[in-house]
């Protein structure tokens, strides 16, 4: 018996007839003189007992695709907009989940402390500004290079 799995798509299925174990259906075709097909029939039904089907048939290979991959994608952070005295307060999500889950707000704040406005990257937690001693981004006026930036 010269198997070959050329033409095969590499997902070969055992198979079992009459106590005799083939590695693929193709196979058991050949010592049988049935076709793959024919093997494959009598395996699934139930008028012949003595075929039986070791392996269930292999989905369709999966393609990697960006958008369907559950892990590492990163999360959505808005673009830091100019100084609004605090009018807007955009989401950062986390698209890892279905539907994307809230990660935190970003917006503009003033600083519990100091009172200047600054860029806090979570609006909830982050209230004072880096200058008063918090996490919340640079109050505007402290560094020469711009308001808008930390
Ligand atoms: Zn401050």
């Amino acid at each position: 018996m010269a198997a070959s799995t050329a033409g095969t798509n590499g997902h070969a299925v055992a198979v079992e007839v009459g106590g005799v174990r083939y590695p693929s259906a193709r196979q058991a075709a050949q010592a049988l003189g049935l076709s793959p097909n024919g093997v494959s029939s009598r395996c699934h039904s139930p008028a012949f007992p003595d075929y039986r089907w070791l392996g269930a048939t292999p989905a369709k290979r999966q393609v990697h695709d960006p958008v369907t991959v559950r892990m590492g994608r990163e999360l959505i952070e808005p673009a830091r907009w100019p100084n609004d005295g605090g009018a807007r307060r955009m989401p950062v999500m986390d698209t890892n989940f279905d539907p994307p889950r809230l990660v935190r707000r970003v917006g503009w704040l003033r600083c519990v402390c100091c009172g200047r406005p600054h860029f806090s990257e979570d609006v909830a937690r982050a209230r004072m500004c880096v200058e008063c001693g918090g996490s919340g981004g640079w109050a505007v006026g402290v560094r020469p290079d711009g308001d808008t930036l930390t």
